[in-house]
Order: C-alpha cells, then sequence, then structure tokens
C-alpha cells in the first residue's frame, strides 16, 4: 500500500518550526488497536495533519482524517462497512500537568520526548470517531437475507443455538 508517505516519527522540534504537513494513507496493518476493532483488514485510512504555533506558542496539530474499514453489525454479527471521518485538533503538550493548562478548548494530546508516533496519534482518533454500536440498515442484515434467499453454509452453526435455548427451556420446566 501507499503508506510510505506517513513517517513512523515526527520530530517535534522541527515539525512546528517548519510548519510540516503530512498527508497520504496509513495501512491497517500500522494500526494494530484500532484494527482489533474491526471486521476484517479491509479498509482504508487517509489522513492531513497540519503542525503550527498558537497565539500562546502552542504546539497545534490540526487537519483530519477519513476512513473506509468494516466493523461488525451488532444485529447480525456480520462486517458492515461504513465511513468515518473526523477533524482533529490537538495541543501537543509534554505531560498531564502541561495538559491541565492548556485553554479548555484545545485536546491534549502529550508526547514526552521529540518523537510523535503519527500512527498511534491516528489510532487514537479512529477509535474516539468510531460509533460504539453499528447496524446494517433496517432489512440489510446478512443472516435475513440468507434465510430468504434460502442459500446457508453460516446457517448450520446459527442452528445449534435455538436448541440450546429449548434444553435450557425444559431444564427451567423440570424445575418447577
Ligand atoms: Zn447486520
Amino acid at each position: 500500500m501507499s503508506d510510505s508517505s506517513i513517517p513512523a516519527y515526527a520530530d517535534t522540534r522541527k515539525i512546528f518550526q517548519q510548519e510540516d504537513i503530512i498527508s497520504g494513507n496509513l495501512g491497517l496493518d500500522r494500526l494494530p488497536r484500532f484494527r482489533k476493532t474491526l471486521a476484517n483488514e479491509q479498509g482504508l485510512v487517509s489522513l492531513e495533519l497540519k503542525f503550527m504555533f498558537g497565539e500562546a506558542k502552542e504546539r497545534l496539530i490540526v487537519g483530519g482524517l477519513q476512513a473506509q474499514v468494516n466493523v461488525f453489525c451488532q444485529r447480525c454479527l456480520k462486517p458492515l462497512a461504513i465511513a468515518l471521518a473526523d477533524d482533529i485538533n490537538l495541543a501537543l503538550v509534554r505531560d498531564e500537568e502541561a495538559a491541565e493548562q492548556l485553554d479548555a478548548k484545545l485536546d491534549p494530546w502529550i508526547c514526552e520526548d521529540h518523537k510523535l508516533d503519527l500512527a498511534e496519534l491516528i489510532e487514537e482518533q479512529l477509535i474516539l470517531c468510531t460509533p460504539i454500536v453499528s447496524y446494517h440498515e433496517s432489512g440489510e442484515c446478512i443472516a435475513q437475507k440468507d434465510y430468504v434467499a434460502g442459500e446457508d453454509a453460516t446457517e448450520s452453526v446459527a442452528s445449534e443455538s435455538p436448541f440450546a435455548v429449548l434444553r435450557s427451556l425444559k431444564v427451567s420446566n423440570t424445575s418447577d
């Protein structure tokens, strides 16, 4: 994939001074924590970050991200394609103490040394902007469609659970 344009680290001693702009794509393999929340490896994350100093010399990171990924539908538990988009408005600080002194309208991003991990920053923003639960459109769930079309393969696995339910019902009946 063409993610070579996004370096692993940015040097915070230079990027704000130079007003650098970093943009390009990131593969999901570079976002392992975000990847764990997804249904599969298919997806694309693109981003643009601008680095600059604010009025009070804060080190600002502004930009945006867009992503096309597959999460699990919480109704049928099958992959569901979603699009994510979010603005990025962060201020780089050295520690928690500096974070607390920031203007309330700025979100802090803590980086203790001069190596800013770009994938980690993007990963956190992606996780924050991903909906907690997602569903296919009404009637679009994959299990429902399979059922209507009479296709199964996955059906046989699913059919084990109704028997388990029956069994547990019997147990509770006899205990009455
Ligand atoms: Zn679904």
